[in-house]
């Protein structure tokens, strides 16, 4: 470590060295030898302990100086990043780098070379690093750039500081406390941000369970176990995609009542909540094809109120002793973003039936509205999913096949992105239907 002052020390003076240009290649030839020499003892520790974290080690430093400005010269064994930013009181300059090894002996680090001062380097995190150059004079870093030297990964990087004015130092370091004060003001939320998931989450929530059986097919199949497995493989290609937090309100034959449905999606913050069922309608073969629901106070038509009337016994189906009083949305706010809500709601399923008409057998009229217990929440876009009528058997022969529910399943995730796509684009906002 000795013999590395003495090279830096020796190199830093060099550009003040007024000696003939004969004499300073003799001096040349001497420094490099002993640097090489020395670097090659040296590595053998730098590098084995480099290898052990990985980093990137800083092994020499060289500060010159002449009339215009003074360079420093730092050999790293990788090219990193270093980013510059300036304070007054007292004038410094610091250097920002990632996690670096600074093998530089304290003893060997530059005083009184040009505007430095002084000159301190160091880890200040566990992920950052920081060389701090205490000026005798103000000084900007005017570039910073990174060259490669000898062969292999190492790289010199060059800081140039230039004498300027108090006036414009003290600018630049006002920009720096402005920009830092912001980043301060950011931190807690970005950092909130990495701990919290903040993907949206879509609750998919497959109808009826337990003794809930829903409708039973012709077949003799129950709507409870369609509907579970469609929803079991909707929830997996969701969670596939990465975009999203998928929950579903039953993962197994089990009864959910109907508010707590929507209590789960309520109590997670849910973005859309997808319920999914396969209905017998009217006991009526002839009416089939997927259709897509939405909450209204008033139905869209007779078949769907029956339907919605139907839907909302399943608490009763399952032995509750009373249906359970729905939150009631009764003041001008809530209402107007019950409204807002079901514009969304509409959009969505106007996205679902775009995405299914090339993939599915869709109902003649494959957008409905009724009073849903499950599509009330008054803050979650959502829609109820009747995959077909599984009182028409081919219906029922769709809707247990493989091809059928890897296909709907498929344009359903689709639907879903454009969905949320949509959304980003409006910025949230969607026209308000009456
Ligand atoms: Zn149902």
């Amino acid at each position: 470590m000795e013999i590395m002052s003495f090279d830096i020390r020796h190199l830093m003076y060099n550009s003040r060295n007024d000696g003939s240009n004969n004499r300073r290649f003799f001096n040349f030839l001497i420094y490099f030898s002993v640097i090489f020499l020395f670097s090659c003892f040296l590595s053998s520790f730098s590098w084995a302990k480099a290898t052990e974290k990985q980093l990137a080690i800083v092994d020499s430093l060289q500060v010159q100086s002449d009339a215009q400005s003074t360079t420093l010269r730092f050999i790293v064994s990788a090219d990193v990043a270093v980013e510059a930013a300036v304070l007054d009181q007292p004038l410094r300059i610091i250097l920002e780098w990632p996690d670096v090894s600074f093998q530089l002996s304290p003893d060997s680090l530059p005083k009184g070379v040009g505007v430095v001062k002084s000159l301190r380097a160091g880890m200040v995190s566990h992920e950052r690093s920081r060389v701090v150059i205490e000026l005798s004079e103000p000084a900007l870093p005017l570039k910073i750039r990174s060259e490669p030297v000898y062969s292999g990964a190492a790289r010199e990087i060059i800081v140039e500081l230039f004498p300027t004015g108090r006036a414009q130092f003290e600018e630049a370091a006002s920009k720096r406390r402005e920009q830092a004060a912001r980043r301060d003001q950011g931190a807690p939320e970005s950092a909130a941000g990495d701990l919290v998931d903040q993907r949206p989450l879509i609750v998919i929530d497959p109808g009826h369970g337990g003794p809930d059986l829903g409708a039973t097919g012709v077949t003799g199949i129950f709507e409870k176990d369609i509907v579970l497995s469609f929803a079991k493989e909707l929830t997996r290609k969701l969670k596939n995609i990465g975009e999203f937090r998928v929950a579903m309100t039953r993962e197994r034959d089990v009864f959910v009542p109907l508010d707590d449905r929507v209590k789960f999606a309520r109590a997670r913050g849910a973005s859309l909540f997808l319920s999914i069922h396969a209905d017998t309608l009217s006991g009526n073969s002839e009416v089939r094809g997927l259709t897509v629901y939405t909450g209204s106070d008033r139905a869209s038509d007779p078949e769907s109120a029956r339907l919605a009337e139907s839907e909302n016994r399943s608490d009763i189906a399952a032995g509750l002793d009373e249906a359970q009083s729905v939150e009631a949305v009764t003041d001008i706010l809530g209402d107007l973003m019950m409204r807002e809500t079901r514009a969304h709601s509409n959009l969505f399923a106007r996205t679902l039936v775009g995405q299914m008409t090339n993939a599915a057998k869709l109902n003649k009229n494959p957008i409905r509205s009724a009073g849903f217990r499950v599509l009330r929440a008054p803050d979650i876009p959502s829609a109820l999913l009747e995959l077909g009528y599984i009182s028409s058997p081919s219906d029922i022969e769709l809707l247990t096949s493989v091809g059928w529910t890897d296909r709907a399943t498929d344009r359903l995730v689709g639907a879903i992105m454009d969905f949320f796509e949509a959304r980003r684009n409006l910025g949230g906002a969607v026209s308000i239907e009456p």
